[in-house]
């Protein structure tokens, strides 16, 4: 693979809310507080992993934040946004609670609150997965939450809401997350494959799509991997199947026939 070989899933993650598949409802209501200009100090997205969370809280964080925003249509041209596109933006600031549970990153993040914004209009701050954060990190979190400084935007992602502490949920604005259909999966993976030049069938589309149940990223990280074998073939359900290690069901079906008919060289 060549250095510049950028993954599927990053190379079409949506940069607007338009763009974003499915969660129409998500989209409604941030493009109206957008554009209504009313913006809440703290988000908290919940749902199943790959139903687009974090890329929804980039997205928010590039509409508040561009030199045309606040803005349903992020220039993708400003300092600001391609900042975000490259993910190395310096006033929004993401943080894997995964990865960062000590109580000294809680602090860490707290002390960096009081700065203000150096490009941008906010100062946003993504947690994802914040129900993985310590109960340091979180009463750490609610004392910010209960005050929080001007122009700071805290945008908290879980796929386990049940066990974020009610305080910090009564204090943010709520989206939940809903699986993304397959038909909307197969319709985005069609459109993928278009502009790769993948050749698949609509089939093959179908069991990547049921195979990862409503989750995007997946799904498209599946058709990269699949994407090779179209240089010399059409990619079909075969092929998605042996990938998957799974055994096709006309396999299958060939194998219980041979059994059942006693032709034990066969079934081999
Ligand atoms: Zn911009």
């Amino acid at each position: 693979m060549s250095e510049n070989y950028i993954p599927l899933y990053r190379k079409y993650r949506p940069q607007t809310l338009d763009t974003l598949v499915g969660q129409s409802h998500i989209k409604k209501t941030l493009t109206s507080a957008i554009e209504l200009g009313k913006i809440a100090h703290a988000y908290l997205f919940t749902g199943p992993r790959g139903t687009g969370k974090t890329s929804t809280a980039r997205i928010l964080a590039k509409s508040l934040n561009c030199k045309n925003g606040p803005t349903v249509k992020p220039c993708g041209e400003c300092e600001s946004c391609r900042d975000i596109a490259n993910s190395i933006p310096i006033d929004v600031i993401e943080i894997d609670a995964a990865s960062n549970r000590k109580v000294e990153d809680a602090q860490n993040i707290l002390e960096k609150v009081q700065y203000v914004p150096v490009n941008g209009k906010y100062k946003i701050y993504i947690i994802d997965e914040v129900h993985m954060l310590t109960n340091h990190a979180f009463n750490a979190l609610l004392k910010t939450l209960e005050e929080p400084p001007e122009n700071v935007i805290f945008i908290l992602a879980t796929t386990e809401v049940h066990k974020v502490l009610d305080t910090i949920k009564s204090r943010c604005q709520r989206f939940d997350f809903r699986r993304i259909t397959t038909s909307d999966i197969v319709q985005h993976l069609r459109f993928i494959s278009d502009k790769e030049n993948i050749n698949i069938t609509d089939d093959a589309l179908f069991l990547i799509a049921k195979n990862s149940a409503g989750g995007m990223r997946d799904s498209i990280s599946l058709l990269d991997q699949l994407s090779i074998l179209s240089f010399s073939k059409q990619i079909d359900v075969d092929d998605v199947n042996s990938i998957l290690g799974r055994i096709s069901f006309d396999v299958l079906l060939k194998l219980s026939n041979q059994i059942i008919s006693s032709n034990h060289a066969a079934a081999i």
